[in-house]
């Protein structure tokens, strides 16, 4: 029976034993190659061939962090990658998938090319990791070579907190706070420009629209030491072949602005918001000019105010801006504040969202090529604002509390009197530095408010006891 079963079935059984052998060497070599962690499983439907690479792992000098490097086999698919593994999910999966991401982009497009035999493509994907107190940062240079066909230097940074294992970012720094982003976003802007490291390496129009104050701008940034670090991809600020730019400051610097956890501990000598002390039995005043600036009436307001030692707020308008752009520039180096009253003093809530922007933006424009830095407050036209307004304005809308109708009586002999008639404690009072009458009346006000023991401060400043 046995034989006879055996001689009738004896082919098959070969067929199946061959059949077993195959998929049994088959599993191995996948299994030995799974235990050496040396398979990359993706695109493997793109191309014909497998990329394989060489994964370690080894401890750093960090704690509860390991470094991975990932180096290809395959000599025309050439890549060298480094990423941190910590103890945390989250953190290990949003790297990874960053890692998985840059690396399949890669190698289909090093597969469309036609000729690969030319081993000219490259990433290299390079980690350098920080530490702040128990913050950590780890920096991750993206820097690709496509056969010279393409190529770019991008960052990436994933940042945590090392005892919660909670991944922070720009808004969590700063409190998420999008009037402390206002006012970090245009002090980079400024401090960026005056960086003698990155002299003549900026372009402002670049610069400008990488560093809008939008969350999204600095999602690239790490703690060191006591330091801020800022990233650039390549091209992103400046000329491509300046490569990928970094602006690094003391972390002391922005410590006003930034969340208490990330505060440093010492007193900071010097930040980016000047201090204001918040005495509540002093008195204070913000002198605000509109309309400006003016050639003449500016220049005397300017000679007036620093005869007094008073710091005075000018909003000024895109429109005249472009023709006065030394004067802004000694308005600012004054110490007076910059403010965008719009380009062209329309009544903006009559205007269409994207007239709106225009004017405030174009402004913003003129006030950058002026002086390298952005307005730092807003004043509608007509003090005419409403919801839909304020959304589409970046930064903080400020009107008056004591309007001296300059523009209608040019009187100067009227302005003092129409002051003192409404005069309180933390007024911001409206006057406009293109009358004559106005700078003419300027003094008597000057020698009054300091008489009678008003400290004269900018717009922002006087805010803070607003609130
Ligand atoms: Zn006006």
């Amino acid at each position: 029976m046995k034989n006879t079963f055996r001689k009738k079935r004896g082919p098959w059984i070969d067929f199946l034993l061959v059949g077993a052998i195959l998929i049994l060497g088959g599993a191995i070599v996948f299994l030995t190659n799974l235990n050496e962690k040396s398979i990359f499983q993706k695109n493997q439907n793109t191309g014909s061939k497998e990329i394989t690479s060489d994964i370690s792992e080894e401890e750093s000098t960090f704690p509860g962090v390991k470094i991975i490097s990932d180096i290809s086999n395959d000599d025309k698919m050439r890549f060298a990658i480094q990423y941190p593994l910590t103890n945390f999910d989250a953190l290990n999966e949003a790297i990874t998938t960053y890692i998985d991401n840059s690396k399949e982009y890669y190698i289909s497009m090093m597969r469309l090319q036609k000729d690969v035999k030319e081993h000219t493509g490259e990433l290299n994907i390079r980690l350098d990791t920080y530490q702040y107190d128990h913050y950590y940062s780890f920096v991750l240079t993206n820097k690709m070579i496509l056969n010279n066909l393409e190529h770019h230097t991008k960052v990436k940074t994933f940042l945590i907190d090392s005892e919660t294992g909670k991944i922070f970012d720009i808004r969590t720094l700063l409190n998420d706070d999008i009037k402390s982003l206002e006012t970090f976003a245009s002090h980079i802007q400024s401090e960026i420009l005056k960086n003698p490291k990155l002299k003549g390496k900026i372009s402002q129009d670049k610069l400008m629209l990488a560093t809008k104050p939008e969350w999204s701008s600095f999602n690239r940034f790490a703690l060191k030491d006591e330091s801020l670090i800022i990233y650039f991809d390549e091209g992103e600020i400046g000329d491509p072949s300046a490569g990928s730019l970094t602006f690094e400051m003391p972390l002391s610097f922005i410590n006003p602005l930034l969340a208490s956890d990330f505060q440093i501990a010492m007193e900071a000598d010097e930040t980016i918001i000047p201090k204001v002390d918040l005495d509540p039995t002093k008195k204070h005043v913000a002198l605000t000019f509109d309309d400006g600036p003016h050639p003449k009436v500016t220049k005397q307001i300017l000679t007036l105010l620093e005869k007094y030692d008073a710091k005075a707020t000018f909003f000024m308008l895109g429109s005249r801006v472009q023709y006065y752009p030394s004067l802004v520039g000694e308005i600012r180096d004054a110490g007076h504040e910059i403010g965008n009253h719009s380009w062209s003093h329309p009544v903006l809530t009559k205007l269409s969202a994207a007239e709106v922007t225009k004017e405030f933006e174009s402004t913003e424009h003129a006030i950058f090529n002026a002086i390298g830095q952005n307005s730092t407050v807003f004043r509608p036209p007509y003090g005419a604002i409403n919801d839909s307004v304020k959304t589409m304005i970046p930064i903080t809308s400020v009107n008056w509390t004591i309007d001296t109708m300059d523009w209608k009586h040019r009187n100067a002999n009227s302005l003092l009197p129409i002051i003192q008639k409404s005069m309180h404690n933390n007024s911001i009072i409206l006057m406009h530095d293109i009358h004559q009458s106005t700078a003419d009346g300027l003094e008597s006000v000057l020698a009054y408010l300091t008489n009678e023991g008003y400290e004269f401060l900018t717009v922002s400043e006087i805010l803070n006891y607003h609130k």
